[in-house]
């Protein structure tokens, strides 16, 4: 698979990650790595969060601001 932001610079750069957001193939250069967290753990008793890795490629990163505190769907 071919990133998706190199096909339109007239590139092809080798996809290393999926963005979770549009679902564009994204290659190492263009992926954007950030964290979100997700809460898991027991109903009853004190939730734990566990921090999990989310790929963005360019478009969704400029679109997406990071709002602390949220976690995405
Ligand atoms: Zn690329
Ligand atoms: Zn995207």
């Amino acid at each position: 698979m071919h990133c998706l932001d190199c096909h339109g610079q007239g590139k092809t750069g080798d996809a290393v990650g999926v963005c979770q957001s549009c679902g564009a193939a994204v290659c190492e250069q263009h992926a954007h790595l950030g964290v979100r967290r997700v809460r898991r753990g027991p109903l009853m008793g004190a939730p734990l969060e566990t921090e999990v890795r989310k790929v963005l490629c360019s478009g969704c990163t400029a679109v997406q601001a990071p709002v602390p505190g949220t976690a995405p769907v």
